[in-house]
């Protein structure tokens, strides 16, 4: 058993709604906190020095200074497993070209299709583990993981083996899963519905086997796939036992409506979604993805985060890290920076980075510092909460820990 603190406060984001508006004054904090753990999972948490006297026996993992203790948080969308990078196409991006001449100049998702199939599992595996580890400093200890760069059955399979091998390689918790409906590729001959029939009937089967992913997305777009094939296509993968989830809305509507209506446990983007689908996602259990990582790389408007917790949706943030349109991939920066410009609260911030983004992953023993619960937690070097947003995602963690044990 070990005793950790005293933390000037803890934010344990425990007893608040999974949808909807949050206030500040709805955050319970507790003064001089201590968290009690054995083999990684809380026993109990509340005053230090009260937990120090009722359980004598506990090791002391000493807290000096001022620090301010979190559930560590969980990136619920990025693509982080790739080959080479995107430098290029951003410049010209940046520069104003549009998407087709980028493009044309060999650019876009394509080009990291083909970077990811040149790299071996080894490599992917080891950019992986770099990448997710660079998230885990950050405090992000839960982070979902996304094929989608392979688009054949042989690339899709590498890309989710090298997912599983730096999974147990990382003291980060990565959640795989299978993008393979990303695009239909350049080199497949047939239609779409013939591609997501291959997807469907070949690939599936077999990240079933080999239990690499229980999770399905697709990117549902007029340049992607179309609403209708997406919702055969997700509806057969809930059928094999998948739970499913969707690119939507991102540059135009039709993507949030097929989530809704498949019962996905997500709907990501949502920068086009208008007054309608607003309020289908906030009658639903599906949860609303921000990535505003996307809408800064892209230079386009934020999803309307606002309205949707104003219907009452259930609103999380992700990092959306990818090569193309989010290579920063620092979503504490990223949120902040759209709180500024959507008018969220603090706490709206904090319950969208920790127990509503476990939400859109199904995981509920994370996100929440409560008996019971991982301890997965990060400490940040202030006295109050409220600093931590105020620089803006500036402020690191000084200290990260992931079942109970410093990462
Ligand atoms: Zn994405």
């Amino acid at each position: 058993m070990k005793l950790t603190g005293p933390f000037t406060q803890i934010l344990p984001l425990d007893g608040l709604p999974l949808k909807g508006t949050l206030g500040d004054e709805q955050l319970s904090i507790i003064p001089n906190g201590g968290v009690l753990t054995e083999d990684g999972i809380i026993l109990g948490i509340g005053d230090f020095d009260q937990l120090r006297k009722a359980n004598p026996s506990a090791q002391n993992e000493e807290i000096t200074g001022p620090q301010v203790l979190l559930p560590g948080f969980v990136d619920c969308h990025t693509h982080i497993c790739f080959g080479g990078n995107r430098a290029k196409d951003y410049s010209m991006r940046i520069a104003g070209k549009t998407y087709l001449e980028i493009a044309n100049a060999g650019g876009g998702i394509w080009d990291t299709v083909t970077q990811t199939r040149k790299a071996t599992e080894q490599e992917l595996t080891e950019t992986l583990i770099q990448r997710a580890n660079r998230h885990l400093n950050e405090g992000l200890t839960t982070i979902e993981v996304k094929s989608g760069y392979g688009l054949s059955v042989q690339d899709e399979l590498k890309q989710l083996r090298a997912i599983k091998a730096a999974s147990a390689q990382t003291k980060a918790k990565l959640i795989p899963t299978c993008l393979a409906a990303h695009m239909v590729p350049n080199d497949f001959s047939g239609s779409q519905e013939e591609y997501l029939i291959l997807v469907l009937n070949e690939l599936l089967p077999k990240i079933k086997n080999e239990q690499l992913s229980n999770r399905v997305d697709i990117f549902i777009e007029q340049s992607a796939i179309s609403a209708d094939n997406a919702l055969n296509y997700l509806t057969k993968a809930k059928a094999l036992g998948f739970d499913v989830t969707v690119h939507a809305d991102q540059f135009t509507m039709g993507g949030s409506k097929v989530a809704v209506e498949v019962g996905a446990v997500s709907a990501d983007h949502l920068e086009a979604s208008g007054e309608a689908e607003i309020k289908l996602l906030a009658e639903s259990d599906t949860v609303a993805v921000a990535l505003p990582g996307a809408s800064l790389g892209l230079g386009m408007n934020y999803p309307p985060a606002r309205k949707l917790l104003d219907a009452g949706a259930c609103l999380a943030f992700a990092s959306d890290w990818n090569p193309g349109s989010a290579p920063m991939g620092d979503l504490l920066m990223q949120a902040a920076v759209m709180s500024a410009a959507e008018k969220l609260s603090a706490a709206e911030v904090f319950a969208g980075l920790t127990y509503r983004a476990a939400a859109a992953l199904k995981i509920n023993n994370r996100g929440i510092l409560s008996p019971g619960m991982v301890a997965d937690m990060q400490s940040y070097p202030c006295a109050d909460y409220r600093e931590i947003l105020y620089y803006q995602g500036k402020m690191k963690p000084v200290a990260v820990w992931t079942g109970g044990n410093k990462a």
